[in-house]
Order: C-alpha cells, then structure tokens, then sequence
C-alpha cells in the first residue's frame, strides 16, 4: 500500500535545493524553478562556474536565488546544508558525470554518484522525520546499458557498462529503498542523453557543435571522433528539468523514463551541424581510416581517432516515456534537428563574441 504522504503548505514560496545547480541541468531547472516563484538553493563546489547572467531576467533573483558550497563527498556539510536550507523539493542533480572518467575513477566516481545519494537521503530520514521534503534522484539510461534492438521503459532489466552507469544504479535502488523503507515522496527520472548550449565540450554533441562553429568563423580544424555509429536518444535539457519537477508534483512518488523516442548516430549529429552552416559531409574510407569530406571543397572535416573508443560502449539508447507521458503529461517537445541548431548557433555567437572582444582588445 502507498504511505500516505503529508500534505504541501502553499501559504508560502516553495523552497527547493539543487545539487550541482553549476551543471547544464542545475541551470535549466534553476530558471525553471525560478519562473515559478521558488526561492532556490544551488550547491555545487565551485560556484564560480555558474554562468549568472542567465538569471539576470529574475527581478529578485539576490534574494531567491542563494548559492552554497558543498561536496557530496563529505557527509558534515550535506548534512549541515540540509539543516540549513530546509528544502520541500531537493533535486539531486550533483553526480561526476564522465563516463571515461569514471573508468580511470571509479571508487570516486561511486563516492560522489552512490554514496553521495545515500548522505542525503540519511539526511533526510534523520532532519525531517515528518517526511515532508520530496526528492529526485538524477538517474540515467546508462543504467540500461545497450538497448539490442528495443526500446527501454521502467520495466527494461538493467545492465550497467561502465562504472558511471554501475554508481547511478546503486544510487537508483537505494532511492527506491528509501521510498519503500521511510515512506519517502522520492523519484528516479531515467533520463535519456539530453544536451544543449551548456553541455561541456567533453559530450560528443557539444564537441562537434563547436568544431562546426569554428568552420563558419574561419577557426575550423579537422575534428577527431572515434565510433560515429552509436546511436543516442538525443534530448533538450529544457524539456527533461520540466519532467524533473513534474515527478516531485505528483501526490505519489514514482519512477519516470524521459526520452524524445528516437534515437541518431554521432554521424548523423555531424551532418545535421555541418548543414547548419552550408556544408555538405561525405564520408570515404572505413574504420579508423574513415573521413568526412567537404563535399564541396574537399577538405577533411572529420577524422578518426582512435583514443575516443572506449574500453566498453553503449551503441543504441531508444527510450519509451510513455509512462511519463500518460501520469505526467510529459513529452519532449525539442526536434534532434532544433537541438544541432540550437548548439551550432550558440557556439557561433560564443566565438563571434571571442573574437569581437580580441578585436577590441588588440584595437582594431
Ligand atoms: P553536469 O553538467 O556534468 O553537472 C554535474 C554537476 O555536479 C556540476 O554542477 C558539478 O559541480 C556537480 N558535482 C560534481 N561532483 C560533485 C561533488 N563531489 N560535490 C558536489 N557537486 C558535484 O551534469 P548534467 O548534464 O547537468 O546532469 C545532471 C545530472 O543528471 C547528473 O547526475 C547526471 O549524471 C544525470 N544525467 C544526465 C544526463 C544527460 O544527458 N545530461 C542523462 C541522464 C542522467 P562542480 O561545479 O562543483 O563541478
Ligand atoms: P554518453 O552517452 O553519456 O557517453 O555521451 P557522449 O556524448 O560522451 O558519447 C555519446 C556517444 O558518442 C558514445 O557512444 C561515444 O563513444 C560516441 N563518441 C564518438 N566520438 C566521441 C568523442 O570524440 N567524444 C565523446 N565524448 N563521445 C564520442
């Protein structure tokens, strides 16, 4: 039977905490957060990172938006944010996100994604034994590991592939753990890749939008890849921090898969990009010896690099989110061709601006 949860005070703002509100999704659900008159706590280590200008459209942001160092490793000072923050809704988005990462770092990358999940929610239990406060566990589809063939849903059996995807499944039971242990309003989100101008560089998607904006700025390099035939269920972040909160404002907590139901190789994500700024790739070759021409100019856009294999991928994500979908009300609404847009863009405004301001520098 579910427990029977306590009901909301909506006399006041409500208040939510954000771990790694300096990530690209800490700054989407902030902004959404912030839209919907919630006074915000962001912690992350270094809050420098967080780009603030993206919230300079908040009138009263100084004083809804209060920022706050924490590492998740450390249990003295989640606990002691918690006490001081007193969240209705923690959204636990801190995690070390890399998947290479987490192949050279595994006991850390378990520390900050697994144990730091379980700091919480002792916090939680032990600070508020009402049961009041609502969590969200950032979980992810790298818990699946390969889809072979069909789609994944909250009934896909889980079969983790690299130590990233091992930590956010031990961090994915023991929030259910605690839900089904404590009668705790706590929620996974199994969220499919989702990207956008803020993802780092280290993704493949950012990657390759910058290495197409530098070819329309007159910067292009020939840009290293290693496999472009895995396939990713590709999202925006903007649509999946919607989700997010929309699990923590069901009376039940719940599990969620978030997907756009469509997946692209990293080869098509080239070509869309490429497009964007006029170019048209052919490839020639095979294997590492593979290469994307400029079908026009013949230059080589795109080359294999060996060192971006990985020791284990995950070739094909699809996701079903017709759960979502149906209690929800959730679907992604950002198109795989609106999102390479959106990134190439953005990284063309960014270097235009870099130059721009080199241009001022050097008084030209
Ligand atoms: P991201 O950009 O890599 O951000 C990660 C955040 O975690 C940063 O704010 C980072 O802060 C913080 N962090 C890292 N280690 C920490 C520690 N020891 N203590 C405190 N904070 C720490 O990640 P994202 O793309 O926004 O993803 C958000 C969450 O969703 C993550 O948990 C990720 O695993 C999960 N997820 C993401 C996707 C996706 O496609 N984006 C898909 C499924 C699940 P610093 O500034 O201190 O480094
Ligand atoms: P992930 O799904 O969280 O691992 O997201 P990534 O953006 O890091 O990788 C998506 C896919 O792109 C994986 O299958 C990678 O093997 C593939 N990929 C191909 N070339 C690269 C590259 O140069 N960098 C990264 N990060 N991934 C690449």
């Amino acid at each position: 039977m579910s427990p029977v949860l306590p009901l909301r005070d909506f006399s006041r703002p409500p208040v939510a905490l954000i771990t790694g509100i300096t990530g690209q999704d800490g700054g989407y659900l902030a902004e959404w957060l912030l839209s919907r008159g919630y006074i915000v706590h962001g912690m992350a280590r270094d809050l420098s990172r967080l780009p603030r200008e993206r919230f300079s459209g908040f009138p009263d942001v100084n004083r809804r938006l209060v920022l706050h160092g924490c590492d998740l490793t450390v249990g003295d000072q989640v606990d002691r944010l918690l006490r001081e923050t007193m969240p209705d809704e923690i959204y636990n988005l801190a995690a070390q996100t890399h998947i290479q990462t987490s192949f050279d770092d595994p006991a850390y990358t378990t520390d900050v994604n697994a144990t730091g999940v379980m700091r919480i929610l002792d916090a939680v239990i032990r600070i508020d034994p009402d049961r009041r406060m609502r969590f969200y566990q950032a979980s992810s589809s790298e818990m699946f590991g390969d889809a072979r063939g069909s789609v994944q849903n909250e009934e896909t059996l889980f079969h983790p592939l690299n130590p990233y995807a091992v930590s956010k499944h031990a961090a994915f039971e023991a929030t259910v753990n605690f839900r089904e242990a404590y009668g705790l309003h706590a929620s996974n989100g199994i969220l499919f890749n989702h990207e956008s101008p803020y993802r780092p560089a280290s993704f493949v998607t950012r990657k390759i939008a910058r290495a197409v904006a530098a070819w329309h700025v007159g910067k292009g390099e020939c840009l290293s890849l290693g496999n472009l035939d895995t396939r990713r269920d590709w999202g925006h972040a903007a649509d999946y921090v919607r989700g997010m909160w929309l699990m923590l404002q069901q009376p039940q907590p719940g599990d969620y898969v978030l997907a756009t139901g469509e997946n692209h190789s990293v080869r098509d994500f080239v070509e869309y990009a490429f497009r964007e700024i006029g170019r048209e790739v052919i490839w020639r070759g095979s294997g590492v010896d593979e290469e994307g021409i400029d079908a026009r100019t013949g230059e080589t856009l795109v080359a294999i690099d060996p060192k971006f294999f990985r020791p284990k991928d995950v070739r094909v994500t699809l996701g079903d989110a017709s759960k979502a979908r149906r209690l929800l009300g959730w679907t992604a609404q950002v198109s795989f061709a609106e999102l390479v847009r959106e990134m190439v863009e953005a990284d063309i405004v960014r270097f235009e601006t870099e130059l721009a301001n080199q241009g001022i520098a050097s008084g030209e």
